[in-house]
Formats: structure tokens, sequence, C-alpha cells
């Protein structure tokens, strides 16, 4: 089944842009997914094809209005359209990787991009969208931001990666961060390859990967390891630590 992404947004022209390379980019090509960038401004009424007015109660900045977005929304996803609604928002819950695989076994994604100040909190409401963050930092636009989710969703879809066990080791998907990888050449500026890796002992150098992760992770990212242990605690029905 092909996943299917709409993307509301205000400069079509970025899309597909980078997902229109590599693997993401043959794939699109294949037909395993689709992508549809709707011009939001043609859903404007008046002459000038506005899609944004001052915010209520003043201040800088514009906002993008709640009317004309609903009317995108509507078009791009009609009533029964399965597919999530998603608005990319610095306000939004942090995208995770357990998010984007729930994405990528779906029906596919409509993905709305703010601009300027964001938009009317009226059409969130009304048309239930998901916000969705991909930092603590502001971008000028959510394309870029749909742009790194839909390339962490399609990444994942059937067929897409040639080694698929490669997918399933990465930073993440274990609740750890991936261990350091090395390849030849054996010396690199005085700098040697850990001997575990060239003993051809498979079990000591999945060891050493593991304990590599867990390392890192202890280091670099301890709240992962926190929330590992906490889901490890629930699912034998005790409370987190
Ligand atoms: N005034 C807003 C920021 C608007 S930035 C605030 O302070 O919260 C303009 C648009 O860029 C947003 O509507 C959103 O679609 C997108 N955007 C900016 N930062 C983002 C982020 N970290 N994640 C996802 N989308 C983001």
């Amino acid at each position: 089944m092909t996943f299917r992404a709409t993307v509301l947004t205000l400069y079509p022209e970025m899309f597909p842009g980078a997902l229109g390379m590599s693997l993401a980019g043959r794939a699109l090509e294949e037909g395993t997914w689709s992508l549809e960038a709707v011009q939001i401004r043609d859903f404007a009424s008046d002459r000038h094809r506005t899609v944004d007015d001052t915010p209520a109660g003043g201040g800088a900045g514009m906002v993008m209005r709640a009317d004309i977005l609903a009317k995108a929304i509507d078009h791009a996803a009609p009533q029964g359209d399965a597919r999530p609604k998603l608005l990319m928002s610095p306000r939004g819950r942090p995208l995770t990787q357990a998010r984007v695989r729930e994405l990528a076994d779906g029906p596919g994604a409509v993905i709305l991009c703010g601009r300027f100040e964001g938009v009317d909190q009226r059409v969130i409401e009304a048309r239930a969208l998901e916000e969705v963050s991909i930092g603590d930092y502001i971008l000028s636009g959510g394309e870029p931001a749909a742009l790194v989710l839909l390339d962490a969703v399609v990444r994942l879809l059937p067929g897409v990666m040639g080694n698929e066990a490669s997918g399933a080791e990465e930073s993440f998907e274990g609740g750890l961060l991936e261990h350091p990888h090395y390849t030849r050449p054996q010396e690199f500026e005085g700098r040697g390859i850990p001997e575990i890796l060239t003993s051809g002992n498979h079990a000591r150098v999945a060891e050493w990967r593991r304990e590599e992760a867990r390392r890192l992770t202890r280091e670099r990212r301890p709240d992962l390891l926190e929330a590992g242990t906490a889901l490890a605690a629930s699912k034998k029905g005790r409370a987190g630590p």
C-alpha cells in the first residue's frame, strides 16, 4: 500500500526537494509513497490571495487565517480520510522514532506547514490537528520540519532501505544511542580500530557494541536511559523509578 503524504504549504516548490533524491527519491519514483504539495493560497478568496492577517490583541507578525486553512485541509483530506492531520509547530510534542514508526505503519499524513507567527488556534481545534515539533528551536517555516518528518518516515517504509537490519540497530530503536562505527583504513592518522572489531569473534563484537551504546547513552543522553527504565518497569506492572 502506498504511503500518501499531502503537504499544505505556501511554498510547494520546496517539495519533494531533498526527498526527490537518494533512497526517498527512488521510493517516490517506484510508488512506495506519494507526495502532493498543495498551495494554501489557492484557497484564499480575495484578489491578492491573502492567507494571513494581523494578530488579535495586537503585536508583531501575522497569523495564518483559520477559514482559509480549513478550506485547504478539507480539500486535501475530505471526510473519511483516515490519515492523521499534522501541524508542524514548535509547541508540538517532540517527534520521536516511536511516532515516526507509527506514522510509517499508517496510510499516510496530511501535513500543514506554518509560516509567519503561526496559525489561528481555532483551526487547530476545529480540525483536531496534531502539533508536531522537530526540536526546541524556531524555524522560519514548517516546510523543513515536514521534510525532516517525511524523511524519517519514508526510510521505514517496506523496501526503501536495502539492508532492513540496519534500521533495527540504529540509535533510538532500542532506546539507546548507536555504538561507534569504523571501516578501512586499518590505521588513520595514528588511530587504530578497536581490536575486538577485527577479532572475528561475533559474540564479543556484539557485547562490545552493546557496552559502547550504553556508555554513549549514559554520557550524552541519560534521559533516554531513564525513559527506558520507566518503560521496562511499567511493562512489569510496577511504577517507574
Ligand atoms: N511564533 C511561533 C513560531 C513561528 S515559526 C512560536 O513562537 O511558537 C513559523 C512556523 O515554522 C511555525 O508555524 C511552524 O509551522 C514552523 N516551525 C518553527 N519551528 C518549528 C519546530 N521546531 N518544529 C516544527 N515546526 C516548526
